[in-house]
C-alpha cells in the first residue's frame, strides 16, 4: 500500500510527518474525505472547492494548484488499485518549532494523500436495516463550518454512540435543535413527505453529499426545508437518514432508544440512495 506524503509516495508502513507538524501540536490542519466509484472521486469539484475554502478561511496556503493536487490524488488511486472505497486528503500548516504564531511563509504546508478500498456491500448491507443514533450535547466550536481535524468532540460523541450500540451521534445546540451529526449531515422526512436538513449558513458542515442530495430532490420537484429540527420531530418524522461521502444517504431507524416510523428503513430514503448512486456515475468529473 502507497501514500502520498510530502512530495513522495512512500509505502504505507514508512510514511511519516514531523513532530513538530502543526496538524500533529494544534490541529491546524484541514482535510476532505471522498467516496471513489469505479475508480472515480464522486463530487471531486465541490471536494476540491471546499477544501480551498477551508484553507482560505484559516488563511493556510495551499499545498499545490488544484491541477496538482488532483493528478497526486488519481497516481494514489492507481498505485493502489483502488476502484471503491475513500480518499483522505490532509493539508497542515507545515511544520515549524512549537509557536502560536502562524510559521515564517516559507514553511511549506504538508500534503497528504491516503487511499483506502472499501467493499461497498458493506455500506449497502447497512443501509438494509439503517443505523441507531443518539442525541449529545453540542460542545464544539462556532467554526465547525471549517473541515478541520479538531474533531475532539466528534471522537467522543461517535465513541458515546458506540457504547450506547449506536453508529452516529447527533450534537442538539443550546436552543434544543439537532445540528448534525459527528461525521455525517441530519435529515428527516416529516409524515406530509417533506424532506428537512438545518441550513449550512451555521452550525454544520456544508457537506459536499448534502449539496448534491439537494440538487437531485430540486430536480425531482420534492419539498425541501432548511430549517432546524428538534430530536422530537425525529421521533414523528416518517424516515431519516444521514449523508456522508463514506455512506451517501443512511437510513436512521433508531433515535435514543425510540423507533423513527416503523422501525425500518422507509421508502423514500432507500430510493433517493439508489438514485444518487446513478447521479454520481453518470456525472461529468
Ligand atoms: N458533518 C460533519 C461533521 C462531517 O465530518 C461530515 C463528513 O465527514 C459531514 C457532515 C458530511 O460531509 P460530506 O457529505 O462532505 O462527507
Amino acid at each position: 500500500r502507497i501514500v502520498y506524503v510530502n512530495g513522495r509516495y512512500v509505502p504505507y508502513a514508512d510514511a511519516q510527518v514531523h513532530v513538530e507538524d502543526r496538524g500533529f501540536q494544534f490541529a491546524d490542519s484541514v482535510y476532505e474525505v471522498c467516496e471513489i466509484r469505479a475508480g472515480r472521486i464522486v463530487d471531486e469539484a465541490r471536494h476540491l472547492g471546499r477544501l480551498d475554502r477551508s484553507l482560505e478561511e484559516l488563511r493556510m496556503p495551499a499545498p499545490m494548484a488544484e491541477s496538482g493536487l488532483r493528478v497526486v490524488i488519481s497516481e494514489v488511486l492507481r498505485r493502489n488499485r483502488v476502484r471503491e472505497g475513500t480518499v483522505y486528503i490532509q493539508v497542515s500548516r507545515g511544520a515549524a518549532r512549537r509557536d502560536f504564531l502562524f510559521p515564517h511563509e516559507a514553511t511549506p504546508p504538508s500534503l497528504v494523500v491516503i487511499a483506502r478500498g472499501i467493499d461497498p456491500s458493506k455500506s449497502a448491507k447497512a443501509a438494509q436495516s439503517g443505523i441507531k443514533v443518539i442525541t449529545t450535547p453540542e460542545t464544539r466550536w462556532d467554526r465547525v463550518d471549517i473541515k478541520t481535524t479538531g474533531l475532539l468532540p466528534n471522537v467522543l460523541a461517535k465513541m458515546a454512540a458506540t457504547e450506547h450500540g449506536a453508529k452516529e451521534a447527533w450534537f442538539v445546540d443550546r436552543d434544543g435543535f439537532i445540528t448534525e451529526g459527528g461525521s455525517s449531515n441530519a435529515w428527516i422526512i416529516t409524515a406530509d413527505d417533506r424532506l428537512v436538513t438545518r441550513p449550512a449558513e451555521h452550525g454544520i458542515l456544508r457537506g459536499i453529499t448534502r449539496t448534491t442530495l439537494l440538487d437531485l430532490a430540486a430536480e425531482e420537484g420534492l419539498a425541501v426545508e432548511e430549517r432546524p429540527f428538534t430530536p422530537d420531530e425525529v421521533k414523528a418524522a416518517r424516515e431519516a437518514f444521514v449523508t456522508s461521502a463514506t455512506n451517501i444517504l443512511m437510513p436512521v431507524v433508531q433515535i435514543d432508544g425510540h423507533r423513527i416510523g416503523d422501525g425500518r428503513p422507509g421508502p423514500q430514503v432507500t430510493r433517493l440512495r439508489a438514485r444518487f448512486h446513478d447521479i454520481a456515475a453518470s456525472r461529468p468529473i
